[in-house]
């Protein structure tokens, strides 16, 4: 049976979209520089993700702030097309691999803060965590005060954020493992790494007691994940919501 281009739908397709999958007649036919065909829109993409993502793995030391929240803007406002051309990049373009330790570095950078900004939200705005925490310290020793624990306070909260990445990224990996997708560290490493741009938006303070940063955060990062799962490994819903569901809830457990 003859399949019809996605865009002019009285066109017979001649080919299908390496990156997304849709079928390409010859007006949309397009190469990416493998000379796959890819459409129009992916081509588009393409171009978008290569003046984003690979600036921000392989630029000067010095533009990397300004290579940092230009991809913090790629992955939270369009995640479609930023994981598509992850995704494609990833399969057909092997030589980029150097690059897999600034990936990290953004994963940790975006965990570290979010989650060291949410600890110390906790001072100002949970009514009952400064009185409570006294309790505890002054349960542990008479000689600790809030005053001498705090240095350790403070460092603890980035040090949870950087536990947190990497509990993150393995329970991901063995989510995908145990539902049998064929992945390895580093895509596992990178997808954290880009979905954890979710955790900044825990800078957003809480509005009287509410939550609201952490909520948009992890509504986000399942958002992000979800789209990155689907994306790269072409997987169902179903299998997606378990693959996230997993990791998650064993977090939550552990966090409880
Ligand atoms: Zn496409
Ligand atoms: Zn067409």
């Amino acid at each position: 049976m003859a399949q019809y281009c996605a865009v002019h739908s009285n066109n017979e397709a001649i080919a299908i979209c390496c990156t997304c999958h849709t079928h390409i007649c010859v007006k949309c036919h397009r190469f990416n520089s493998l000379a796959y065909a890819i459409c129009p829109v992916c081509e588009v993409a393409l171009q978008n993700f290569e003046k984003t993502l690979f600036p921000w793995e392989s630029v000067a030391v010095s533009q990397m702030p300004v290579a940092f929240f230009k991809t913090v803007k790629n992955v939270i406002f369009s995640p479609l097309a930023f994981f598509t051309d992850f995704s494609f990049w990833h399969r057909f373009d092997k030589k980029r691999k150097e690059g897999f330790s600034r990936a990290l570095l953004f994963g940790i950078l975006c965990s570290v803060f979010g989650v060291s900004i949410s600890g110390y939200y906790k001072f100002l705005f949970v009514e009952d965590f400064v009185p409570e925490l006294e309790k505890v310290l002054a349960a542990s020793s008479p000689e600790i005060t809030l005053q001498t624990a705090m240095p350790f306070l403070v460092a603890l909260f980035p040090i949870i954020g950087l536990c947190a990445f990497f509990m993150h990224w393995f329970m991901l990996h063995i989510g995908l493992k145990a539902l049998n997708i064929e992945t390895n560290w580093s895509l596992t490493g990178r997808i954290t790494a880009y979905s954890s741009a979710a955790y900044l938006a825990l800078a957003i303070p809480p509005l009287a007691q509410f939550p609201i940063g952490y909520l948009i955060a992890i509504g986000f990062l399942v958002q992000l994940e979800t789209t990155a799962l689907r994306i790269v490994f072409q997987m169902s819903a179903a299998k997606t919501f378990v693959a996230i569901l997993f990791p998650f809830l064993v977090t939550m457990f552990l966090y409880r």
